[in-house]
């Protein structure tokens, strides 16, 4: 089975909290955010054979416990998917997807399958914000509406061990958390991520703390400057020592 393969970096320590992991980047997105870091590969071919890929996961697998598969958006391509989940399952190892949650049928296969052991959902706006903001129609924002609703319940149910709702937040979209945080129990992580465009001076991480404040709960913070940091109610609880930037540059360099 042919995938379209945007990328591979062999050893990833940030991409999942805990482990050590590859990353499988899949071509091909359906939406367009401004300030998208993987340009590159929203679109464009570059047709590889699963059974390649897994070859590169393989030799990976002496030092990882698992997979990521991101994107491009990774749910987009079901059955290569699929395919590569499976083969990396039978090498004994976990995989994660980084997703937009615009394909909740891929989810929902892949959850029933047993397949995934960790989503990070990005959420990139307050519902009504999306047609506008990613000038994506109604259906897609009713697909990403069921995606979040699949990988809460799948949490709930033990069925998902893993889920992470991330949020971008930019200048002047700051209270966008706090609407999607209302919709996350109390037991999902929340992310909050330094959205970066080029085009303005990106919040930084007292910024990103007073948003936590606002939502009043424990959240992930993740800037360029400081990697991530986990905070609640003023107090930063785990600092994580590799920098942003440090992964960025890793990716360019691919
Ligand atoms: S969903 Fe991800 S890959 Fe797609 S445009 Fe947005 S940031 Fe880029």
């Amino acid at each position: 089975m042919k995938v379209n393969l945007g990328g591979f970096v062999p050893l990833s320590t940030v991409d999942w909290r805990g482990k050590s992991v590859c990353v499988v980047f899949l071509r091909g997105c359906q939406v367009r955010c401004h300030y998208c870091h993987n340009r590159e590969i929203q679109s464009g071919q570059d047709f590889r054979d699963t059974k390649e890929v897994l070859e590169m996961i393989k030799e990976s697998s002496l030092v990882i416990s698992g997979v990521i598969f991101s994107g491009g958006e990774p749910t987009m391509q079901k059955d290569a998917l699929i395919e590569m989940a499976k083969g990396c399952r039978k090498i004994g190892l976990k995989v994660g997807i980084q997703t937009n949650g615009g394909y909740p049928d891929t989810l929902k296969e892949m959850i029933s399958a047993g397949l995934l052991d960790l989503v990070h959902l990005d959420i990139k706006t307050r519902w009504e914000h999306y047609p506008l903001l990613l000038k994506v129609n109604c259906d897609v924002v009713g697909q990403i509406k069921e995606s979040f609703k699949i990988c809460k319940d799948a949490y709930h149910s033990e069925k998902l061990p893993e889920l992470e709702i991330a949020v971008t937040l930019f200048p002047g979209r700051e209270d966008d958390a706090v609407y999607i945080a209302r919709e996350v129990d109390d037991d999902i992580d929340i992310v909050l991520q330094q959205g970066v465009d080029g085009k303005i001076p990106p919040l930084q991480f007292e910024d990103l703390k007073k948003i936590g404040d606002k939502i009043r709960r424990k959240v992930r913070i993740q800037t360029r400057e400081d990697g991530e940091i986990a905070y609640e109610n003023g107090r930063i609880l785990i600092a994580d020592s590799i920098p942003l930037t440090d992964i960025l540059q890793a990716r360019r360099n691919y």
